[in-house]
Formats: structure tokens, sequence, C-alpha cells
């Protein structure tokens, strides 16, 4: 069977490819000619997936699975949740977007903090939704050097370090990406050892 990954990033779909059994094999968006940037216009992590899942299965006609991730704070009511990436403005910069949080965040007490990945799969005219979510705090300053977006200012509960900080391996197990993978890849184990038999 056939399953498109609604991204454009080869390595990631060469990450969850090699996780799958034989029976399944995926494609990027790029792979099955879709070269534009499916329009994000939904309010909620959840919208935004189905939105880009459903765009790809009703245009192009195969089976797909699509992600959206925000951070979501509790101080600031769920902000800047599904604009996480545009924050601070349309030029998507992780630095500014950072120091626009940590500027709101400057007279708060309260500074927990959860991001959350929702995942849409689009599989034999069903719709299956995944989430995964990692609780944690927004630090007052920027720490390490690893991973992207906000990491240097994340920090997981449980741990003294931010997501920029810890190895990579360690922020996959816990991270609200893994987790929500995770529960992704499980149900597609199950249906593609199905297949196989
Ligand atoms: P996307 O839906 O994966 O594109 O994520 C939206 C935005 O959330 C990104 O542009 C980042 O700013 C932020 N983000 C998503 N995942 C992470 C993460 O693992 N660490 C830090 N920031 C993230």
């Amino acid at each position: 069977m056939k399953l498109v990954f609604a991204t454009h990033n080869q390595n990631k779909v060469k990450e969850v490819q090699a996780l799958l059994p034989p029976t399944i094999s995926l494609l990027s968006l790029s792979d099955i000619g879709c070269n534009q940037e499916i329009p994000e216009t939904g309010e909620t992590l959840e919208e935004n997936a189905i939105l880009k899942a459903d765009f790809v299965t009703h245009k192009f006609g195969y089976p797909c699975f699509a992600d959206d991730t925000g951070l979501l704070v509790n101080a600031l009511d769920g902000a800047p949740g599904v604009y996480s990436a545009r924050y601070a403005g349309e030029q998507r910069n992780s630095e500014d977007n950072m120091n626009k949080l940590l500027s709101e965040l400057a007279s708060k007490k309260d500074r927990t903090a959860r991001f959350e990945t929702v995942i849409a799969l689009n599989l034999n005219n069903q719709q299956h939704i995944f989430k995964g979510i990692v609780e944690g705090e927004i630090t007052t300053e920027k720490k390490g050097k690893k991973g992207f977006g906000y990491d240097p200012i994340f920090k997981p509960d449980a741990y003294v370090e931010t997501f920029a900080e810890l190895p990579l391996e360690v922020k996959n197990k816990i991270s609200h990406r893994g987790r929500a993978i995770h529960q992704l890849l499980t149900y597609l184990k199950n249906y593609g050892n199905d297949l196989g038999n």
C-alpha cells in the first residue's frame, strides 16, 4: 500500500519509513507531484492536520497522514498555539518568536506550557486522530544549542535541561512529536501486518 506523509521533507519521510512494515511504502508530497504549500488556515492544530490530510486525499486520491504542532502556554490562554511558527510575524523566525514569548511572560508567575502534536490519518475511508503531548515550563532565558524552534526555552517536566540541551534520542522519546508518531506507528504496524496476511 502507498501512503502519503503530507510533508516536503524527505528526511522525515525516510525516518518514518524505516519504522514501518515493508507492505507500506511512504511517499512525500513531491513524490506525488504536489509542489505547493498546503494552506494552514485552521484555528486549531487538529483542524490544520485534517485540512492537510484531506487536501491530499481529495485532490490526489491517496491515503495520507499530516501533522501539526504548537506550543501552548497556560498564562497566555494557550498562545502561541496554532500560530507558533509565526508568533512574531510572517518571517517565521525562531529567535524573534522566543524573544516575544519571553517578554510576554516577563511579568507572569505561571510559566507552565505544553507542546502538542496532532496527526490526522486518512485510511480506508476513515479518519484517525493521534495526539502527543509533553508538559513542561518556559525558562527565563535561552539555554542549549540543539534542536530548533522554541527548544532553548522549553524545559520538559522531570528534567533540569531544556530540549535544546538534551540529546536528540532523549528528546525524541519524550517529545510531543515522538509520542504522536509512536501512536501512529503502532496503528500502521497492525494495519500493515494485516495487509501482509
Ligand atoms: P510544525 O507544525 O511542526 O511546523 O510546528 C509549528 C511550529 O512549532 C514550528 O515552527 C516551531 O516554531 C514550533 N515547534 C514544533 N515542534 C517543535 C519542537 O520540537 N521544538 C521546538 N519548537 C517546535
